[in-house]
């Protein structure tokens, strides 16, 4: 037989269909592409009710590319690892991170938006408020690269202690300008910033600190002046940042630790003694370089006052424990989003899966809980507004103080089980790295661990009320003007009042008393701003007894299915 009559023979023998096993039905479509921005009903709401609706359009641009090619982006990012070398084809040591162009995607698109620039450029009211719905749409196609967007948008508020310092660095970090190049600053127009205080034998305890600062000329030491760092780093995320806020001391332990500014590259144009070890092998959060550094006596400038480095850096650490709070309400709505779709497009026993009862119970839930999360973050985000066209609103410093530490420690610690529920809405595939929400569950956990994990956020809101009472009066002041509205509510604030009675055993209690504060905060945000249907099935399921353990233990009066649509990604 030749081969042509073999072949018509194999093909008249065979169905068309020989090797074909099945029909691919009963799967839905991919959500992509999408808008982050204009499908989403809650993120409008707020962009608009906290006086941001001057932005309207960008943000639509933004969230266009959020549910495109940002989307896509975040997969390559965190799949093609980001690669460290040590030294060039020449023998340099170089220090050099080599990303994998999606993530330079990520960071120009981000960067030219103004995800770590907009309140400080355009000081209007609402500008906060825009920023946090850019991040918020960026944590959702990529959570890694908002580690240096947040660290360079925080670093502004520290800097400008140092005047001197900061009137060269100011203008090109907020410039909405992308230059990887691993040139000295002073060639960029565009600056990215790090922080780098988390040491071996102490991450949350920084005064175990053991990097030590030396004035370079002795008789010009203090604020503002050149120094030599000695000593290492365990954790320095980003390490091609142009520069990093590091802590160390220059006396003794009593006399405190200062806050500096190491710039990779030295004034004079050498590199700086900065040297990366390794980068850490992390479960997620991989389009991110995190490194471990050392520092042989590289050069920096002292920011703020010798010795006051904590409250110093504590300016740039509230504003990413902002952030935390932020990113984590975009890994529910990401989540949230794909087990909507997803469910909208597949049935089982009968019937599409998000028509039926028990299901529709835990996606309403999922859908409550991120607009909660969302509800909160958007009011520190006015927040900032409100103090950033009036710095002396001493209430509002009081409320936001506190209340970053309690939305820092809930949102974080409700994410990863958030996560997990939403992957188990989509099932089996769910946990299949095709899928978005493998890389979402294994960020969830790490926002709660950085930037002061949960404890110390708990003892953190302690300390605040310890170290000024008032602090709890305006906090349960502002969530009073949310009274007289629900029964449910009014009897929730009294028993939480109760909670403060006896402060004998708060800081064993801290974290249930938290918790408490968080779901008080969260109920009085939306009924005090919020859409009334959320706010009253938030107040009907949260503060009636409800576990918070799983989701999907709704009571039988709530509309469940106007939260799905509601919740819904509209393409
Ligand atoms: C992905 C990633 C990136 C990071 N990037 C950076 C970076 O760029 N720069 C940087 O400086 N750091 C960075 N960190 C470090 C991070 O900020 C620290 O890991 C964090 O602050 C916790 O410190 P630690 O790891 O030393 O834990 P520890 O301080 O040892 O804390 C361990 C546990 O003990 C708890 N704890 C601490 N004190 C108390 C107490 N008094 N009572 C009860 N419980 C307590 C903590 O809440 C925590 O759960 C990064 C971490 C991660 C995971």
């Amino acid at each position: 037989m030749t081969q042509t009559q073999a072949e018509s023979f194999i093909k008249e023998s065979k169905p068309v269909s020989h090797g074909e096993t099945h029909e691919v039905f009963n799967q839905p479509t991919a959500l992509e592409p999408y808008n982050a921005y204009t499908s989403d009903c809650a993120l409008q709401y707020w962009v608009d009710r906290f006086s941001a609706g001057w932005h309207q359009s960008q943000l639509s641009e933004f969230g266009h590319r959020v549910g495109t090619d940002l989307y896509e982006a975040g997969f390559a990012a965190n799949k093609y690892k980001p690669e460290f070398k040590t030294h060039s084809r020449f023998g340099e040591r170089i220090d050099q991170v080599d990303f994998h162009p999606s993530y330079h995607l990520l960071m120009q698109t981000a960067l030219e938006a103004g995800h770590h620039s907009l309140p400080w450029t355009e000081k209007k009211m609402g500008a906060h408020v825009v920023r946090t719905a850019i991040e918020y749409m960026h944590s959702q196609a990529d959570p890694g690269t908002g580690c240096p967007l947040t660290m360079t948008f925080a670093a502004v508020p520290a800097l400008m202690h140092q005047p001197n310092i900061a009137k060269d660095w100011v203008p090109k970090i907020t410039a909405n300008h992308y230059d990887p190049r691993n040139v000295p600053f002073y060639e960029k127009q565009g600056l990215t910033i790090g922080m780098a205080m988390t040491e071996k034998q102490g991450g949350s305890d920084v005064r175990a600190n053991t990097t030590r600062a030396t004035a370079v000329n002795e008789q010009q030491s203090g604020p503002g002046e050149a120094y030599e760092i000695v000593g290492h780093k365990w954790f320095c995320s980003a390490p091609m940042c142009d520069a990093f806020l590091v802590l160390a001391y220059t006396g003794t332990k009593e006399e405190g630790l200062s806050c500096f500014l190491l710039p990779r590259w030295r004034p004079d144009g050498r590199k700086n003694e900065m040297y990366v070890q390794r980068l850490k092998d992390k479960m997620g959060n991989v389009s991110n370089a995190s490194s471990e550094v050392e520092f042989r006596g590289a050069f920096a400038w002292m920011i703020g006052q010798q010795g006051r480095g904590v409250r110093t850096i504590i300016e740039m650490v509230s504003m990413t424990r902002f952030d935390c709070m932020v990113g984590s309400s975009a890994i529910m709505r990401q989540s949230l989003a794909q087990a909507i779709h997803h469910t909208s497009g597949r049935s089982a026993f009968g019937s599409m899966l998000h028509d039926q009862p028990l299901m529709q119970n835990v996606l309403a839930d999922l859908s409550i809980e991120s607009e909660a999360a969302l509800a909160i973050s958007m009011r520190i985000a006015h927040s900032l507004d409100v103090l950033q066209q009036d710095p002396e609103n001493q209430h509002e410093a009081s409320f936001n103080r506190v209340a970053t530490a309690i939305g820092k420690y809930w949102i974080c610690k409700r994410t990863a089980q958030f996560t997990y529920e939403c992957m188990e809405c989509i099932g089996g595939v769910g946990v299949v790295e095709d899928n978005v929400l493998p890389r979402m569950y294994r960020e969830a956990p790490i926002n709660a661990i950085w930037e002061g994990s949960g404890n110390v956020q708990c003892l953190d809101v302690l300390r605040a009320m310890q170290k000024d009472p008032n602090v709890l009066n305006v906090f349960m002041a502002e969530l009073m003007k949310a009274a007289g509205q629900y029964d449910e509510f009014d009897g929730y604030m009294k028993a939480l009042r109760m909670e403060f009675v006896d402060m004998t055993s708060i800081e064993y209690r801290a974290r249930s008393v938290v918790e408490k504060l968080a779901v008080a905060w969260q109920a009085s945000t939306l009924i005090q701003f919020g859409d009334k249907t959320v706010a009253e099935a938030y107040v009907k399921s949260r503060l009636t007894g409800y576990s918070g353990q799983y989701y999907g233990t709704l009571p039988t009066d709530i509309d469940v299915k106007a939260f799905i649509a509601r919740a819904t990604a509209v393409k």
